[in-house]
């Protein structure tokens, strides 16, 4: 965007600063003209009064040579074509002689101001003439008086248009109305035909303007013109385009080059900065995704919320951190437990028994079933059993010690593992139990009796499941002996 805009704003003022160069050098070249026409005014008016006196005619003729500095030479043309008078004298021409040339033809045939168009003169100049018509006080014509501007030599337009020639590119040259080159800082140039030059047809038929054309030479280029009224000549300031858009294109490449260190910078620091900002969220993330994870608090907490958001969001992941491990407790408590009497089930028995073994605790066992529980639950209805099994279980509870580990692993069958407990200890528990039992009367049903079995962990085998099957096999004795005791 910006390389088109400044493209077109160069453009642009290129082109108008050219229209408004050539336009300078047009008018002042017109001041110039208008300044030469008012001189040989003044010579025409001298000469009127003396048409036939030669020697005011070669005073006035080498006065405007010498003074003016604008005529390569001048001449006195009588209105029948006779030379009268010419400066410099070194000329080939003699006086009296017709003189048969375009001035010549044009002056005598307009009788009035005029410049010739350029030609090539018999001695070769390629120059165009500047005439005055001489008219006497009666208003009688007698004559012309003019000069010459040998338009390949140094001369006052020449001076014009090449003080600007060089800079950068720029140039300035001057069309007449036959398109052909007049001035041109190329002096060999000067004469040619400027055929091939796209922009001529808006050249020759405006009188100022600007535009972008491909010249003779095929280069494509900004002009500017402007009418030199009095010959109507067409003055060109012009320039290579691709010169210009050069320099828009250099614009471009420090314009990119400041922006591409400035662009860098800033993209650093907001990479920084939206690292800074996302890497708590990212660390949440990771978080939230290991929840189930034992040391996930500890994570979360470790993570430093810096802004108000991060800081809900790690409150929220804390909380559901709490909330997840609680569930998780809970639902390793469910697991392990049965609802009735809320003893270890088969699954908790066997963590601790595991957890026995690998740290080589003895233990002892109790196998503990209730005695004809099935005419209980006959008599009085499953609620009713369900009672005494809690109640059963709360009265073994009582008897043993906090390290003791109480199960219910079937229908009215207990068992507790005693660790550290010596054999002798185990049947102590067991007796209390028993005689718990047998004191005890719950209450709308009486009496109810258990039977148990003791084995112990490794005394009695160095296989655990062996000793809980001996445990067994004893509770199954004390059974077959007549219930109500302990083997
Ligand atoms: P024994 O003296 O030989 O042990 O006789 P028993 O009747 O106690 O033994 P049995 O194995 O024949 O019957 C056990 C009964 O326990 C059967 C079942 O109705 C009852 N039972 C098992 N689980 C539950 C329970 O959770 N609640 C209730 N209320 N009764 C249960
Ligand atoms: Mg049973
Ligand atoms: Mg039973």
């Amino acid at each position: 965007m910006s390389y088109i805009i400044q493209r077109n704003q160069l453009l642009n003022s290129a082109l108008a600063v050219h229209e408004e160069y050539a336009h300078k050098i047009a008018s002042s070249t017109d001041l110039h003209f208008h300044g030469i026409q008012l001189e040989l005014k003044y010579s025409a008016s001298v000469l009127a009064t003396s048409p036939n006196n030669d020697q005011i005619i070669d005073q006035e003729l080498t006065r405007i040579l010498k003074q003016s500095q604008y005529f390569n030479s001048v001449s006195f043309v009588k209105a029948d074509g006779h030379l009268a008078g010419f400066a410099p004298l070194t000329l080939p021409f003699k006086k009296g002689q017709v003189m048969n040339t375009t001035a010549t033809r044009l002056s005598l045939k307009y009788k009035e101001s005029l410049i010739t168009p350029p030609y090539n003169s018999a001695l070769k100049n390629f120059l165009i003439y500047i005439s005055e018509p001489v008219v006497d006080a009666s208003g009688q014509y007698l004559g012309y008086v003019g000069g010459t501007i040998y338009l390949k030599e140094q001369n006052f337009i020449s001076q014009l248009l090449s003080s600007q020639y060089g800079y950068q590119d720029n140039y300035m040259y001057v069309l007449d109305s036959q398109q052909r080159i007049i001035f041109h800082p190329d002096p060999s140039r000067i004469g040619d035909s400027a055929v091939g030059n796209t922009g001529l047809n808006t050249l020759m038929n405006e009188p100022y303007g600007n535009l972008r054309l491909v010249d003779t030479k095929g280069i494509d280029s900004l002009a500017g013109f402007s009418k030199i009224s009095a010959p109507n000549w067409v003055v060109v300031s012009q320039q290579p385009t691709k010169q210009l858009l050069d320099q828009a294109s250099n614009l471009l490449y420090k314009v990119i080059l400041g922006m591409l260190f400035f662009y860098a910078f800033v993209f650093f620091v907001i990479w920084r900065f939206s690292y800074v900002i996302a890497q708590p969220l990212s660390d949440l993330a990771d978080s939230a995704s290991q929840l189930n994870q034992p040391d996930a608090e500890k994570n979360i907490r470790k993570i430093r919320p810096w802004y108000f958001e991060v800081a809900q969001f790690q409150k929220a992941l804390l909380f559901s951190a709490d909330h997840f491990q609680q569930t998780v407790d809970e639902l390793n408590t469910i697991v392990k437990t049965d609802p009735l009497t809320g003893f270890y089930n088969r699954r908790g028995m066997q963590l601790y028994i595991d957890t026995f073994e690998k740290q080589q605790t003895n233990f002892a066992i109790l196998a503990i079933d209730i005695d004809h529980f099935k005419t209980v639950n006959d008599q009085y209805g499953h609620a009713e059993g369900d009672r005494v099994l809690q109640h059963i279980a709360w009265q073994i509870q009582e008897q043993c010690r906090d390290q003791d580990i109480c199960c219910r692993i079937g229908g009215e069958e207990f068992i507790v593992l005693l660790p550290n407990a010596s054999y002798s200890l185990a049947q102590k528990v067991a007796s209390r139990i028993l005689q718990n039992r047998t004191q005890d009367k719950i209450a709308g049903i009486g009496q109810v009796t258990v039977s148990i079995g003791i084995a112990h962990w490794p005394t009695h085998h160095q296989n655990i499941d062996q000793t809980l099957q001996l445990a067994d096999q004893r509770l199954y004795q004390a059974k077959a002996d007549g219930r109500n005791c302990i083997r």
